[in-house]
């Protein structure tokens, strides 16, 4: 069966206020015309998440790359992974730094190297031998989030979760892709949370937690508070629902649904089936996301 390619994105699920509605709707836009673009040349699934995922890291609006929140040394540490559904490769690196596009080195950990995850200094370290240009931390930051930083700095003590029970700003972004065989992938990147203890990993880049790909049931990339969406699966517990035969819709709620339900937890989903049917849930009052099939850009949506 011949399946029209479509693609689906997210920039993050909270309380976007109205002011920043317009500039997610663009940055959700064009990351779409970008994976758009790249199924249309390659018919490779992984290659449109990796041009959504490169174009969202660098517009400063998404908490990914560019624009990323600031740890509690006041220092940019990334995460991001990627999943083909054909094989299940699997590439990843946490708590990267000064790197434009850690989701480029995602993929280069899971095409160049044996393993599957680099982390910290080995990560960074893996990118500069690969010939990926460094790039200063202050390249990195924008003024919103210094900010934030220093606003944070001055309080002492932040309580993680509760930047999510308030809805506060979280724009990690992901994509999932399917091509005209079939064939999945998915990926997430993320700089995490805001004045987060310097080596805190969240979901984003744990396989079946931030993403997941096969290609026999569908993909599927999550947003939302890390530390309870490691602890139910979100991407892997919707994979498990496709497998029980639910819609891609369906499957997206009851992942959500699972994450409020057993955790406690705010956050969103987004999800492509094996026949190309898209999904997305989410328990925050906004979620960026946006889908297209083919030429066309089917919604977006904040
Ligand atoms: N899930 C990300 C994290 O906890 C944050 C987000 O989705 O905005 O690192």
């Amino acid at each position: 069966m011949k399946i029209e390619p479509k693609v689906i994105v997210h920039g993050g699920a909270w309380d976007i206020p109205a002011a920043l509605h317009q500039e997610h709707r663009e940055g959700i836009k064009q990351a779409l015309e970008h994976a758009q673009s790249a199924l249309k040349s390659s018919d490779d699934p992984l290659f449109a998440v990796l041009e959504a995922i490169k174009f969202m890291e660098s517009f400063p609006v998404f908490d990914a790359g560019r624009g990323s929140f600031l740890n509690a040394r006041g220092e940019v540490e990334m995460d991001a992974g990627l999943m083909v559904g054909k094989d299940l490769s699997v590439g990843a690196v946490a708590a990267i730094r000064n790197v434009a596009h850690p989701i480029e080195v995602a993929d280069l950990v899971r095409t160049k190297t044996q393993h599957a995850f680099l982390v910290g200094e080995g990560a960074t370290e893996f990118a500069r031998e690969r010939g990926i240009p460094l790039v200063a931390t202050e390249d990195l930051l924008v003024g919103r989030e210094r900010e934030l930083y220093l606003r944070l700095k001055k309080q002492g003590k932040v309580r993680i979760k509760s930047f999510f029970e308030k809805k506060r700003q979280r724009d990690t972004v992901g994509a999932v892709a399917i091509n005209s065989k079939g064939e999945i992938a998915a990926g997430t990147s993320t700089g995490g949370t805001p004045y987060k203890m310097p080596g805190r990993v969240g979901d984003s880049p744990v396989p079946g937690a931030g993403f997941y790909a096969d290609d026999r049931f569908g993909g599927a990339s999550s947003t939302g508070w890390g530390e309870g969406i490691l602890r139910v699966m979100l991407a892997r517990t919707v994979i498990e629902s496709l497998k029980q035969g639910q819609s891609a819709q369906q499957a997206a709620e009851s992942a959500v649904g699972e994450l409020r339900l057993r955790v406690q937890g705010d956050g969103g989903v987004i999800v492509i089936d094996r026949n190309g049917n898209m999904g997305f849930a989410y328990n925050t009052p906004h979620m960026a996301v946006g889908a297209a099939s083919g030429e066309e850009i089917l919604f977006i949506q904040i």
